[in-house]
C-alpha cells in the first residue's frame, strides 16, 4: 500500500465506513472519526500502540481501548486488513482503494518490501479445487534479511 498503492474514484473512507456503522445500527462519533481521519491520513502500514502515541503527540483525546473497538468494524467493512505481526503489535494497513500485495519483511530493521504476483491468483485456483473452498483473500509474509542488514552481519563476523 505505501509503494504500489493506487487510490481509486469514489466514495470517501469515511462515507463507506458512516454507511457501514448505519447500515449496523451503530453510532458515528466525534472520537470514531478522529481516529478514522487519523489512520486514512497516512497510507503507512500503522498498528494500535504508534497509532495511539502519535495521536496523543498531536493532542488527541482518545482512548486506547477505542482505538481496539474500532480495527474489527474497520476490517468488516473492507477499509483495512491485518498484515503482520511483529513485536506483539498486529500492523495494518488500507485495502480500499489500493491493490491488493503480498510482503516481505526484515526480521532486523523490519523494513518491509510490498510485492505482487500473479502466480498467486493461479495458487488460489488450485486451493479451490483441491479444498472445495472459496477463497476470499490471501496473506503472504516472507521473512527475511535485507541486504543491508546481510552487509551488516559479514562486517560484524
Ligand atoms: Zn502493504
Ligand atoms: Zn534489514
Amino acid at each position: 500500500m505505501s509503494t504500489n498503492g493506487k487510490k481509486k474514484e469514489g466514495p470517501s473512507e469515511l462515507d463507506i465506513f458512516r454507511d457501514f456503522l448505519k447500515r449496523h445500527g451503530m453510532r458515528y462519533t466525534p472520537e470514531r472519526e478522529t481516529i478514522i481521519k487519523e489512520i486514512f491520513a497516512t497510507h503507512e502500514h500503522f498498528d494500535v500502540d504508534s497509532l495511539y502515541i502519535s495521536m496523543r503527540q498531536k493532542g488527541l483525546r482518545v482512548s486506547k481501548a477505542s482505538i481496539y473497538r474500532l480495527i474489527p468494524l474497520l476490517i468488516q467493512a473492507n477499509l483495512i486488513e491485518e498484515v503482520f505481526f511483529e513485536k506483539g503489535q498486529m500492523h495494518y494497513e488500507h485495502t480500499y482503494g489500493h491493490e491488493h500485495h503480498c510482503h516481505l519483511r526484515c526480521q532486523q530493521c523490519s523494513k518491509i518490501e510490498e510485492f505482487s504476483d500473479h502466480r498467486m491468483a493461479q495458487i488460489e485456483e488450485e486451493l479451490t479445487k483441491r479444498f472445495n473452498y472459496k477463497i476470499l483473500r490471501h496473506r503472504l509474509e516472507v521473512i527475511g534479511l535485507c541486504s543491508d542488514c546481510q552487509k551488516k552481519a559479514q562486517a560484524e563476523s
